[in-house]
């Protein structure tokens, strides 16, 4: 092991988001059990987070599967979660708007409570860090840049812009789409823009959300309305409307009254009028894949490794699943005796979760170009089947349940 007279850790982890934050919350509960002692973590952010304010709403949010809740809660979190915002949808609402197909799921027939959560990103951030505040083993280094890598046969070593060296058995990249280590580390990466751009934004409408997540397909993209809890008469949800970039660019420009017009028609008025809009934001989207998420000391996790089209609300969820198997494939390398920063241990992870990322990359890939599709034939496939599949409970139940991770 080179010494840089730095600090030592068990595992670096890089960038605090949803992501990175619950992997350093799972592995703080790890223990080497030969030694007795729980991992050691370094958790490295770059961006120093803005103090949460309850009384504003995130522009960005999840809808949270029941098996990310699961993870969730292990981390200690989900309490936290359900006492500042989680908004639980009991049913799914989803229709074609170039023809009459038409598919609706209920929590009810599939015997859940729910069909999951809507809960904004900053409320996962903020709780996932008040957790780590309170434990021992992991020091959140916050706000920090990495200037330099080094690694040999027995470790990892970053170099910070204070100066200092940290070392770690294991390093894992959870900073994002544009991860900076993917990229120091030259992983390739397959990608292709969808030529979209996703508006994103709370709103308040007309009429209640009814606690169901309205999603429209349309030609130039599909627009989610994903429910808020009501607050007496404030019927709120957020919106994630994906548009071919250069329409998407125009209503961005829009003034409110005319982006509550145009928003109110495009979702056929099921919430009734849009009333109030917050400031909209919109990001361009973009698929993407790593082709290897690990090397020798080295695993990628969420957007790091792969990032989808947020018409099906999967990507942090696919990121949550990421960690929950790293970290079951670190704690039986721990109990071996192994060295967690081994290949051979980390491609077990990776040969579990890229199946999975890869048949919800390409499921977000064909439902975007199906309903895109202009044809007239498509367009009949596309509302005979939706139709067909609503009459099937049995098929309709069995494809929600996979979706919830169930
Ligand atoms: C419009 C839109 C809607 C979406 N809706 C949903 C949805 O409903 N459900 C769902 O599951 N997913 C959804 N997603 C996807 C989801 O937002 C992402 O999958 C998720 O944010 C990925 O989390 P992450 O922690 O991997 O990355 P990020 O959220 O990008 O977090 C990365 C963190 O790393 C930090 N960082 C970056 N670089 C460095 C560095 N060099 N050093 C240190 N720190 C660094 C960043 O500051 C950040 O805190 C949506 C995405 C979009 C664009």
């Amino acid at each position: 092991m080179t010494d840089l007279g730095g600090e030592d850790y068990d595992v670096i982890i890089v960038g605090a988001g949803m992501v990175g934050a619950s992997a350093a919350c799972l592995l703080a509960q790890v223990k080497y059990a030969s030694q007795n002692r729980a991992l050691k973590i370094a958790l490295i952010e770059s961006t120093a987070g803005k103090p949460f304010d309850n009384k504003v709403f995130d522009p960005r949010v999840a809808a949270v599967t029941e098996r990310s809740r699961q993870i969730l809660e292990s981390c200690g979190v989900w309490h936290n979660i359900e006492q500042l915002r989680a908004s639980p949808y009991l049913a799914m609402q989803v229709w074609d708007a170039e023809s009459t197909g038409r598919i609706d799921f209920n929590c009810h027939a599939i015997h859940q409570p729910n069909l999951g959560h809507i809960v904004e990103n900053s409320v996962i951030v903020q709780t996932l860090l008040t957790q780590i505040e309170i434990l021992d083993n992991v020091d959140l280094i916050c706000p920090a840049t990495i200037c330099d890598y080094q690694n040999d046969d027995q470790s990892i070593s970053v170099h910070l812009d204070d100066g200092r060296w940290l070392t770690a058995a294991l390093l894992i990249a959870a900073d994002g789409a544009n991860s900076k280590v993917r990229q120091h580390f030259e992983v390739e990466t397959k990608e292709w823009s969808y030529h979209q751009e996703a508006i994103v934004t709370t709103i308040e409408t007309q009429n209640s959300n009814q606690q169901t997540a309205w999603q429209c397909f349309t030609q130039k993209g599909p627009l989610a309305l994903l429910p808020l809890n009501d607050n007496g008469d404030l019927h709120r949800s957020s919106i994630v409307w994906s548009q071919e970039s250069a329409t998407a660019k125009s209503l961005m420009a829009l003034s409110d009254e005319q982006f509550g017009a145009e928003l109110s028609k495009s979702s056929e008025y099921c919430l009734g009028n849009v009333v109030t809009i917050d400031k909209r934001f919109s990001f361009p989207l973009i698929q993407r894949h790593a082709i290897d998420y690990v090397m020798p000391r080295i695993a990628l996790v969420g957007d790091a490794s792969h990032s989808i089209h947020p018409l099906a609300g999967q990507g942090v969820n696919l990121g949550f699943s990421d960690v929950e198997v790293l970290v079951e494939e670190l704690v039986r390398a721990l109990r071996r005796g192994n060295d967690i920063g081994d290949k051979l241990i980390l491609a077990r992870y990776q040969r579990r979760r890229k199946p999975d990322n890869l048949a919800a990359m390409a499921l977000m890939e064909a439902l975007n170009k199906l309903f895109i599709a202009d044809p007239l034939p498509l367009r009949f496939l596309r509302s005979l089947g939706m139709s067909r599949l609503n009459k099937f409970n049995a098929v309709k139940n069995e494809l929600i349940k996979l979706a919830m991770g169930l």
